[in-house]
């Protein structure tokens, strides 16, 4: 992977050559001015983040990824500070940090090293420093009376090595253009496929909240019982990954103990939203003759309400237990239905129709549809958690679940003549 390593600094250093000579580089110097007066560390992080370059993006850190940041960030307050050798080689003269050099070191340079060693902060350091020294070792930041011409990058120079490394890893190139482009969240779609299995899909699973639906229904049941504030709290978790499903399921589902179930679910139905373009989108691959499902970890009365909406042929969900005076207890009936069950639930309908697994994509927002997306041949994860996102084998941030038909190659005239 040293290759990565190189091309990595490289690719930030095409990058950031043009956006970091002006407003980032006065934002910035405000900002280590600021933090080098003793003011509080957000300093840098407030005007990094209003460079042009990443005016519209939401981080949406985590509080142990804001920690490591802010790691990161402290380490760097101190050592630009201090003098760092001119280049590479053993015993070199040292010189001061430059401006261009601190105008670098901008928050989007901290995540993209953070989430390239895998969130490992003492990692992400030791990259960043080096990436400095090899900054100045091949004049990409000039040092005055220093930078030997020689060695001075150029394209030319770096391209042979593009050219003979790239067609012999595939997947590392995917990975790497991945979580690049995921340091730019919620801003660009990519995902890879090959061309000659874009179309051949024969089954779709979907989860059902906040990817079929707009909402949660155990919020939606949560707010008819006035007690949203707490279920929310613990549903936000568990689609984030952080506590395990089965468990919070069960929490959430105390939670409900005692609510009557007897016009709960007609009330519900009223409320549920459907997605944009998941009408449209289930229509189209119902004239593919796609088999289609949803399998949620919510309630089965609502999955089977949405199956019958959409059209789709299955619907797997948890079963909430009623008392004789059909109140809730508090707990859920049959196996519960988390990310190995609609994982294996995939697999049954796909072996049900004799479809090859391979032919099956699964679609969901949470941590809990990672499985299903793991023995599907393909999977999306629809507006997900940055978690989710980096773990899935393809991420859509659209508006419209229909743009699954443009992942799928269809043209506008194809999908209208699909979905009319
Ligand atoms: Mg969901």
């Amino acid at each position: 992977m040293n290759f990565f390593r190189k091309k990595d600094k490289e690719s930030q250093d095409m990058s950031n050559s043009n956006s970091m000579a002006s407003n980032s580089t006065a934002s910035l110097q405000s900002g280590l001015k600021k933090a080098n007066g003793n003011e509080s560390t957000d300093q840098i992080s407030v005007s990094s983040k209003s460079t042009a370059a990443s005016a519209r993006a939401d981080f949406d850190l985590t509080e142990e990824q804001q920690a490591q940041y802010d790691a990161v960030l402290k380490h760097f307050q101190e050592y630009i500070k201090t003098e760092i050798p001119v280049n590479d080689q053993p015993r070199a003269a040292t010189h001061p940090v430059l401006d261009v050099e601190k105008s670098w070191l901008t928050k989007e340079c901290f995540l993209r090293y953070l989430r390239a060693t895998k969130w490992k902060t003492d990692a992400a350091i030791k990259r960043i420093e080096e990436s400095l020294i090899w900054r100045r070792t091949f004049g990409v930041v000039y040092i005055e009376g220093h930078t030997d011409e020689a060695k001075k990058l150029t394209p030319e120079l770096v391209e042979p090595e593009n050219l003979t490394v790239e067609p012999e890893h595939p997947e590392a190139i995917e990975t790497f253009i991945k979580n690049e482009i995921l340091t730019i969240p919620k801003e660009y779609d990519i995902i890879f496929q090959r061309q000659s299995t874009r179309q051949d899909k024969k089954l779709f699973i979907f989860d059902m909240d906040s990817t079929l639906i707009y909402q949660e229904v155990i919020e939606l049941i949560a707010a008819y019982a006035n007690i949203e504030d707490k279920v929310a709290e613990i549903t936000e978790r568990a689609m984030n990954g952080e506590l395990d499903f089965n468990q919070s399921l069960q929490q959430r589902v105390l939670l409900l103990k005692g609510i009557d179930s007897t016009s709960i679910w007609e009330e519900l139905k009223e409320k549920i939203k459907i997605t944009k373009g998941a009408r449209e989108l289930c229509k189209a691959l119902k004239k593919l003759n796609v088999v289609m499902g949803v399998c949620s970890g919510g309630f089965i009365p609502l999955a089977l309400y949405v199956k019958e909406q959409l059209g789709l042929d299955y619907a797997y969900a948890n079963q909430l237990g009623t008392t004789a005076d059909l109140k809730l207890d508090g707990t859920t009936n049959g196996p519960v239905v988390n990310g190995d069950k609609k994982a294996q639930l995939l697999l049954e309908i796909a072996d049900k129709h004799s479809i090859n697994p391979k032919d099956a994509v699964a679609v969901g927002d949470g941590a809990n549809d990672l499985k299903m997306m793991s023995v599907a041949g393909w999977g999306v994860a629809w507006n997900a958690k940055p978690t989710v996102q980096k773990q899935a084998p393809s991420c859509l941030n659209s508006d419209s679940l229909q743009d699954i038909l443009y992942i799928m190659g269809y043209t506008d005239e194809q999908i209208q003549d699909l979905i009319n």
